[in-house]
C-alpha cells in the first residue's frame, strides 16, 4: 500500500454468538509498520476481533480489508498467508519438543505446498529450507543460543518470544499478539517491548491486545478501547489515560 495509506481497515465489523453481541459494528485501521493497542476489560471483544482478523472466525456483518483486499471472507491459512501473522492468549508450544523444532512449526505453513507436505511428506530440500527460516527468526528475536532447550524449558518470558519468532516464520506484514506481556516479569517486559519495537521499525505493524496500561504506554502509537462489543475511545496512549469514559470502563464495573 502507499505511504500513509491504511494497511489494515476494520468496516463495521460484528461477530454474534447466538444472542450475544460480541463484537458490535467497530471500526479501525493500522498503518504499515504501527503499533496499535487493542484494550479494554474482559469479554470486551478483543479476542474475537482478532479471531475476526485472522480469519480463525468469520464475521457476522463487516468487513476487514488488508493491503487493499477484503480479506474477511478468506480462510485462516490464506490470510496468513497474505502477511498476517499471530500469537494466541495462551501458549501454545509444544513443551517437550525444541525451541527451533517450535519455531520450525511455524514455517511449515510457508512451504508452497504448504504445512501438510512438510509434515507429512519425507521432503528433504523442504525441511532444510524449513529450518534455515527457524533458525534465522530464533537469530532475529535473540533466541539462537536456546535452540536446542526443549520449549517447556524455557522462561515464560522467552517462551512469548519463541511464539513471536514462530509467527514471524510467515513473514508477516501485521503481526497480532494476544496478550504479549500477561504474567512477565518486569525485565522480560522490557525486553519484549524493545522487540516489538525493533520489528515496527523493520516495517512489520503490530496490534497488540494487552491489559498492562504500563506496557502499552510506552510501545503503542495509538489505542483502540473496546467494552461491551464496541468502540469506546481511540487515541495516543496518553490522551487514553486521561479519558473519563475509560477510566469508568476501568474502575467503574
Ligand atoms: P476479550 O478477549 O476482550 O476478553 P472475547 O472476545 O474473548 O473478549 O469475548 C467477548 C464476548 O464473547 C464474551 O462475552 C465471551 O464470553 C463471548 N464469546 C467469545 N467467544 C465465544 C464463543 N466461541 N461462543 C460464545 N461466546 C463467545
Ligand atoms: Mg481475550
Amino acid at each position: 500500500p502507499e505511504a500513509g495509506s491504511a494497511l489494515l481497515d476494520v468496516t463495521d465489523l460484528r461477530k454474534t454468538f447466538g444472542g450475544l453481541v460480541a463484537v458490535n459494528d467497530i471500526n479501525f485501521s493500522l498503518k504499515a509498520g504501527e503499533i496499535v493497542g487493542l484494550i479494554g476489560p474482559n469479554g470486551a471483544g478483543k479476542s474475537t476481533t482478532f479471531n475476526l482478523v485472522t480469519g480463525v472466525l468469520h464475521a457476522t456483518s463487516g468487513a476487514v480489508r488488508f493491503a487493499g483486499e477484503t480479506i474477511s471472507t478468506l480462510s485462516a491459512r490464506m490470510i496468513a498467508r497474505r502477511g498476517v501473522s499471530r500469537t494466541f492468549q495462551h501458549v501454545k508450544l509444544v513443551p517437550d519438543m525444541s525451541v527451533l523444532e517450535n519455531v520450525a512449526l511455524g514455517a511449515h505453513l510457508r512451504g508452497e505446498a504448504g504445512a501438510m507436505r512438510g509434515l507429512f511428506r519425507f521432503d528433504r530440500t523442504e525441511e532444510a529450507r524449513i529450518f534455515r527460516e527457524a533458525e534465522h527468526q530464533l537469530e532475529r528475536v535473540g533466541l539462537a543460543d536456546l535452540a536446542a532447550k526443549p520449549a517447556g524449558s524455557l522462561a515464560l518470558g522467552q517462551q512469548r518470544v519463541l511464539e513471536i519468532a514462530r509467527a514471524l516464520c510467515l513473514d508477516p506484514v501485521l503481526l497480532l499478539l494476544d496478550e504479549p506481556a500477561a504474567g512477565l516479569r518486569h525485565l522480560e517486559k522490557e525486553a519484549l517491548a524493545a522487540l516489538l519495537k525493533r520489528l515496527s521499525q523493520e516495517g512489520v505493524a503490530i496490534l497488540l491486545v494487552e491489559h498492562d496500561m504500563d506496557f502499552v504506554m510506552g510501545l503503542t502509537n495509538r489505542l483502540v478501547v473496546m467494552d461491551f462489543g464496541t468502540k469506546l475511545a481511540e487515541g495516543p496512549p496518553a490522551e487514553i489515560q486521561a479519558n473519563p469514559v475509560v477510566i469508568e470502563a476501568y474502575l467503574g464495573g
